[in-house]
C-alpha cells in the first residue's frame, strides 16, 4: 500500500526512494557513495524558502552569495574521488557542509576549509547535530591547502580556478587523487580528476560543470 501524504514516515521513504533514484539515472553506481547520500539528509544545509527544493536535483543559494551544489554532482565528484575508509581528505570551499559531511561517511579524516567564516560557523554546528566528529572546519584561503595537515589521500575543491593550485597538487599523497572544477568562473568549466603518480601528474576530463569561482583571501563575513 502506497502510504498517504499525510504519513510522515512514508513521504520521507518515497522521498529519499527518488533522490536516490535520481542520482542512479545520472550514473552513480557505487554503492558506497549512495549509502552516503542516503545517509546525509539535504535538507538541514539548505535554509529558508529554498528549504523546500533541498530533494530537487538542482543548486540552490545559500548565506554569502554562494551555492549548494547539485546532488548529482556532489555524488559524481565523490565517486570520481574512490575514497578508502582509512583515507584522509582535503575539501576546498566548504559552502553549507553538504559535501563534506558526505565525504565524512566514507573517509577516515575531513578537513574542510571556508573563506567565509560564517558558512564554517553555520557548517560546524550542523556536523555536530549530526554527529559527524571526523570533520574539521576551518576559515582560511584554501587555494594554499592545510601544510599542517598535509600531505594528504584525497583532495577535492568546490570552486572553480582557472588551473589546479600549485600548493594542492603538492600537498597531493602518491597514488593520491584530487577532483576539481577548472576554467573561467563564467564560461564553461571541466570537471578534472588528478592522479599523483610517482612521477608527474595524469590528468582527466570528467564533464563539463558550472562552480563559484575560488576566490583569494579571506572574506569579510
Ligand atoms: N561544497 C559546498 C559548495 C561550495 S560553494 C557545499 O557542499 O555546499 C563554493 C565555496 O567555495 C563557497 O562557500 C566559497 O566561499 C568557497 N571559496 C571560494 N574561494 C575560496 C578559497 N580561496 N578558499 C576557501 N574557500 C573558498
Amino acid at each position: 500500500m502506497t502510504p498517504g501524504p499525510d504519513d510522515p514516515s512514508g513521504s520521507e521513504a518515497e522521498r529519499k526512494m527518488r533522490f536516490l533514484f535520481q542520482l542512479r539515472s545520472k550514473g552513480v553506481t557505487d554503492d558506497r557513495v549512495l549509502h552516503a547520500m542516503e545517509r546525509i539528509d539535504r535538507g538541514p544545509f539548505v535554509k529558508g524558502i529554498f528549504a523546500a527544493r533541498a530533494y530537487d536535483d538542482m543548486p540552490l543559494p545559500i548565506a554569502c552569495g554562494q551555492t549548494i551544489s547539485q546532488p548529482s554532482i556532489v555524488a559524481m565528484m565523490t565517486q570520481a574521488l574512490e575514497i578508502g575508509p582509512r583515507d584522509t581528505v582535503l575539501e576546498v570551499g566548504t559552502g553549507s557542509g553538504y559535501q563534506a559531511a558526505i565525504l565524512a561517511v566514507l573517509a577516515r579524516r575531513v578537513y574542510t576549509v571556508d573563506r567565509h567564516r560564517r558558512l564554517v560557523r553555520e557548517a560546524e554546528t550542523l556536523f555536530s547535530h549530526l554527529d559527524l566528529p571526523n570533520i574539521v572546519a576551518l576559515t582560511g584561503d584554501g587555494s594554499f591547502g592545510l601544510p599542517e595537515q598535509a600531505p594528504f589521500d584525497r583532495i577535492i575543491v568546490t570552486a572553480a580556478a582557472e588551473d589546479p593550485p600549485g600548493p594542492l597538487l603538492s600537498q597531493l599523497k602518491p597514488g593520491g587523487i584530487m577532483v576539481l572544477p577548472v576554467g573561467q568562473s563564467d564560461t564553461v568549466q571541466s570537471l578534472i580528476r588528478v592522479r599523483r603518480l610517482e612521477t608527474g601528474f595524469d590528468y582527466e576530463e570528467l564533464r563539463p560543470v558550472r562552480f563559484v569561482p575560488l576566490v583569494e583571501g579571506l572574506a569579510t563575513d
